[in-house]
């Protein structure tokens, strides 16, 4: 986890942003809005040496920066594990990879944010104000 904060601390110091859409720019990583099956938010491919980002294109876009995050964490962690890239179809998944993807989805939105030690806010009070789904708020602030 300490490791996860580390890297994406690093990529909003080198890009000066952590918008998921801008680093994908910066990183040559394309983002396309497809129609999927309703329990496909979205996933990643690697077409020749590329990276794509694919987002359903139903989601809002409070749900888009999440997916596009969730799914920068992949191509960042875990490109060079074979195994994950069918694995990565909807971040309900509760593997290991997905549990990283969507830490790395949380800790680069919430980049510089300090909520639960300034006010004791609640998760959900967290979720509300973030726009960031609840179990993503919950593995950064309130891990079991
Ligand atoms: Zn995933």
């Amino acid at each position: 986890m300490e490791n996860i904060e580390r890297i994406t601390s690093n990529l909003v110091q080198k890009y000066n942003t952590n918008s998921p859409f801008e680093l994908c720019d910066y990183l040559g990583v394309n983002v396309i809005y497809q129609e999927l099956p309703d329990c496909v938010r979205g996933f990643f491919i690697k077409i020749l040496k590329s990276f794509v980002v694919v987002i359903n294109n139903t989601v809002d876009e409070d749900e888009a920066k999440v997916v596009c995050a969730h799914e920068l964490g992949h191509i960042i962690l875990h490109s060079e594990t074979n195994s994950i890239s069918l694995n990565s179809r909807t971040y309900l998944c509760t593997s290991k990879y997905e549990r990283e993807a969507d830490l790395f989805a949380v800790n680069l939105l919430l980049q510089g944010e300090i909520f639960p030690t300034d006010d004791n806010l609640s998760a959900e009070e967290i979720s509300r104000i973030t726009h960031i789904p609840l179990k993503l708020i919950m593995l950064k602030y309130f891990p079991e």
